[in-house]
């Protein structure tokens, strides 16, 4: 059994035994502890569902994915990177957060923030585009949360509007760590635990491609090498993408896609805001190393007026237009 289940224990059960003494046993939950409903949507060896907590009654989306298909598609791998980057990621509104994972014979269970909103790139097509205003609080929603993943040393590596949900609240959760690179801890001077910065980091270059074409960095096509910077070039891409309605490079096939990225080639649309194309024009750099920073991009012009942090999140989203 390649899966190992470690400890999600939720609470403490009282036990008093025949001769009196007192135990605290951990509970844990399981598969008879939730309520199945809808079927919210299908991954190639998983399907997700709506589901709510008998005893709370609270709500979840719940990932059942099928043992045999994953050992089988050799994806034990990426279910565990999964698993441990979400629970690397626990305490930030933008991350769809895992509550609880356990398994019965079949499958594997995460039982995960539940985000009716579906897919942002579902609300995309639906309106086509979106205005400024909608891009830039969904994109200060989206670059928050990647300077919080980053600082807990995950690099996510597919950012996409396909892997970006929207809670009850219209409000962003980032989601599908499958792929996602996780930065070795250490402990700093203070005994502080931290994490490794990724341009020491060992990685095998010869790593297979991960991600989508559409959004994937030019450091990864030339150098097989992820970092940090490369999730800045998926938000160049996506912040392209919500005000153009499609995404800065896209060719017929994958290849060809590969070419442009690398050759920098795309075009604003006609009527793309000035201080918008200023912001992308420093995030698709093709140095990784000359790309605009989280920093300096929160303090681009075309987030003025945004209050970062946890004011972010209490926010109510603007009517979509
Ligand atoms: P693949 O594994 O092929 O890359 P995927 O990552 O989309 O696909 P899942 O993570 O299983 O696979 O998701 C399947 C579908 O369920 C997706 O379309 C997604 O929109 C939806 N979904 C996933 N997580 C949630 C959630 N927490 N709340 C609501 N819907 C979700």
């Amino acid at each position: 059994e390649e899966w190992q289940e470690r400890g999600a224990a939720v609470g403490v059960k009282k036990e008093i035994g025949a001769d009196g003494t007192v135990a605290y046993k951990p509970v844990k939950k399981g598969v008879r502890d939730f309520n199945f409903g809808q079927t919210l949507g299908e991954g190639s060896y998983s399907t997700v569902l709506a589901a709510t907590d008998r005893a709370s009654g609270r709500q979840y989306a719940i990932k059942v994915l099928d043992k045999r298909h994953i050992i089988k598609e050799k994806k034990v791998k990426y279910v565990n990177i999964e698993k441990d980057t979400l629970n690397r990621l626990t305490d930030h509104p933008g991350v769809v957060r895992l509550y609880y994972t356990f398994q019965d014979e079949r499958s594997l269970y995460f039982v995960l923030d539940l985000c009716p909103g579906g897919e942002l790139l579902g609300v995309l097509k639906r309106m086509s585009t979106f205005d400024e205003e909608c891009t830039r609080f969904y994109g200060a929603q989206i670059l928050d949360t990647i300077e919080y993943m980053h600082s807990r040393g995950v690099i996510h590596r597919d950012l996409k509007p396909e892997n970006l949900l929207l809670d009850e609240n219209m409000h962003i959760k980032v989601t599908d760590f499958g792929t996602a690179k996780l930065l070795p801890e250490r402990r700093n001077a203070e005994g502080r635990v931290d994490f490794e910065p990724d341009s020491t980091s060992t990685e095998n270059r010869a790593n297979s491609f991960v991600g989508t074409a559409e959004y994937v960095s030019p450091e990864l096509l030339t150098d097989k090498n992820a970092c940090k910077a490369s999730d800045m070039w998926a938000f160049g891409c996506i912040i392209y993408q919500l005000l153009a309605g499609r995404p800065p490079f896209k060719a017929v096939n994958d290849y060809q896609t590969f070419q442009k990225i690398v050759a920098l080639d795309y075009e604003f649309p006609r009527g793309f805001p000035d201080v918008a194309r200023d912001l992308v024009e420093r995030l698709l750099v093709l140095d990784p190393q000359r790309r605009l920073s989280i920093e300096h991009a929160k303090n681009h012009p075309f987030f003025t007026g945004i209050r970062w942090g946890r004011d972010l999140w209490k926010q109510i989203a603007p009517r979509l237009k």
